[in-house]
């Protein structure tokens, strides 16, 4: 629908569910995915992302933590293939790679660059966004990568956005989030998700999206990092970039809504509570 206050743009008010499964699908119908991150202090922005790309059903997830001391395993996942840096060198990146947690170190500099050329689906969020927002190298990496037609998708804050863009602060994205999500995603040739209420989802050469879903309730630390691994989740089943955005935009915030309407006075969702939601746990 278009909306009189936004008439530059599509509302994204309903969002249909991922394709159903047939029935003689295999977990190879359904995609790897690879999610590089958990520098050392961010180990569970990882796991956290790792664990929403299974419940949104990808075939296989493997997670590679950036830090020093890499999990054998997560207790509360053990669906979960951990690898450490060396074992995730020798895995196909050809696949969707998601980077989550990286932290502002040399590790995610290091492996940025690998990421960026490869062929495969990208989701760059996080530190990895301001990593290649500090470095012009990187971003012509990541120029040369739209003009090839590997697809990304970006998942920036106001902040991180502003950096990519070279604003001044969250608040000048802010003023005019649709011009912000259409600049990257031109710059960029790529999806862009800018977060926060009224998520922009805008697309190179299409007019954007708005998403109506979510509230404040999504305001606590990690909800950025399911949502990076749900849209990997999601992205890996077949779909393109660019449903495939919005379609995980769309369930993350509604799944809030469900969770805020359950309760009559609903806290904080915790990050983790809201994998079980995305799940399918009742609220
Ligand atoms: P991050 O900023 O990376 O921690 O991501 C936070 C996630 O929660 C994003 O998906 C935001 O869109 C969402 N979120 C945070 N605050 C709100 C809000 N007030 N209304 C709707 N969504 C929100
Ligand atoms: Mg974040």
């Amino acid at each position: 629908v278009h909306d009189d206050a936004a008439p530059d743009a599509w509302l994204c008010a309903r969002e249909d569910a991922p394709p159903a499964r047939r029935h003689a699908q295999h977990k190879g119908s359904f995609g790897d995915v690879l999610v590089l991150g958990g520098a050392t202090g961010m180990t569970g922005a990882a796991l956290l992302a790792g664990r929403a790309a299974i419940a949104a059903g990808a075939g296989r997830v493997f997670v590679s933590p950036l830090g020093e001391a890499p999990l054998a395993l997560d207790p509360q996942a053990p669906e979960l293939m951990l690898r450490d840096a060396d074992h995730a060198a020798a895995l196909d990146w050809s696949t969707l790679t998601v980077t989550c947690g990286c932290g502002g170190g040399t590790a995610v500099r290091a492996v940025l660059p690998k990421a960026l050329g490869s062929a495969g689906r990208l989701v760059l969020d996080a530190d990895a966004l301001n990593a290649i927002a500090a470095d012009p190298m990187l971003q012509s990496l990541l120029e040369a990568r739209g003009r090839r037609g590997a697809p990304t998708v970006l998942t920036p804050h106001p902040l991180e956005a502003a950096r990519l863009l070279a604003l001044d602060g969250a608040q000048a994205v802010q003023r005019d989030r649709l011009g912000a999500a259409r600049a990257l995603s031109e710059r960029y040739r790529c999806v862009v998700v800018l977060k926060g209420s009224g998520s922009v989802i805008a697309a190179a050469g299409e007019a954007p999206w708005i998403n109506l879903s979510g509230n404040a309730a999504l305001a606590t630390a990690g909800t950025g990092d399911v949502l990076a691994g749900w849209l990997a989740g999601l992205w890996s089943q077949g779909l393109e970039a660019l449903p495939a955005a919005r379609l995980a935009v769309h369930t993350h915030g509604a799944a809030a809504d469900a969770w805020v309407a359950a309760h009559a006075r609903p806290g904080p969702l915790t990050a983790s509570r809201l994998i079980g939601l995305l799940a399918g746990d009742a609220p």
